[in-house]
């Protein structure tokens, strides 16, 4: 039986990124660091316009940063090929936008088992997760449903389905309820919540609710440029 030492998921390094504005240059984020455990789930909660979704980009391997390293598990990443950072982006890290960005031709569970059946998956594995997942999030009823057929909370819980679909160590989502009602922020947010527990990934969740924000294990902000952590 191996002792359970809680292990970092996700860790940034010392990130720089600039954006050349006119004749100068916007400093997004200047050395920042930022670490989250396994099973950590971290509200990042701070004003517009002060680098949430370059962060989330960035630690998504999305979006290369100027200067600094990110650390998915014990892997580094700046170095790598674009071929490698894909790989590791399929499977180590679920990504959930503010908007759904379901294929709007798919049905709810066709969307949850592309992401597998890229990464290699028979389609009858990929399927019966899909399923599972789908039920997990309250869905089960809904397989065969196309987006367009389902309500703001149930494409937002689609999306989160396929963001983990692959079993990611990392979870980013961001600003996935900004789009939703207070109530149905509120049940999207339950099934995240929910899923982080069961399944020990590290989540960060960019949000401007504070009442959701206030179930998460941490709390974090952005001040000129690095991470700060919140009470
Ligand atoms: P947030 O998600 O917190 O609202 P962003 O990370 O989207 O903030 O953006 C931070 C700042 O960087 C904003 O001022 C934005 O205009 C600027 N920015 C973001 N992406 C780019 C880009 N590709 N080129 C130039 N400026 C950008
Ligand atoms: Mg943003």
């Amino acid at each position: 039986m191996s002792t359970a030492h809680p292990k970092a998921a996700l860790r940034l390094e010392s990130i720089e990124r600039r954006y050349a504005q006119g004749e100068g240059t916007l400093e997004i984020l200047r050395g920042a660091n930022f670490t989250v455990m396994e099973g950590q789930s971290v509200a990042l909660v701070a004003p517009s316009g002060t680098g949430k979704s370059t962060l989330l980009h960035i630690a998504g391997l999305l979006e290369h940063q100027d200067a600094g390293e990110v650390f998915i598990g014990d892997t580094g990443t700046a170095g790598l090929s674009d071929a490698e950072r894909t790989r590791i982006r399929r499977v180590d890290v679920g990504f959930v936008y503010q908007f759904h960005h379901l294929l709007p031709e798919f049905s709810a569970q066709e969307n949850v088992m592309l992401p597998q059946m890229i990464r290699g998956l028979p389609r009858r594995e990929a399927a019966q997760r899909a399923k599972e997942l789908l039920s997990y999030l309250g869905l089960g009823k809904r397989l065969e449903h196309r987006p367009g057929e389902l309500s703001g909370g149930e494409q937002q819980r689609v999306a989160i389905a396929r963001a983990v679909a692959n079993a990611p160590r990392v979870l980013l989502a961001d600003e996935p309820t900004g789009n939703l009602d207070p109530h149905t922020a509120d049940h999207v947010f339950h099934a995240l919540s929910q899923l982080v527990e069961a399944t020990g990934l590290a989540a960060v969740i960019a949000t401007h609710n504070l009442d959701l924000a206030d179930r998460m294990h941490r709390r974090v902000t952005l001040r000129e440029g690095q991470v700060v952590e919140l009470a």
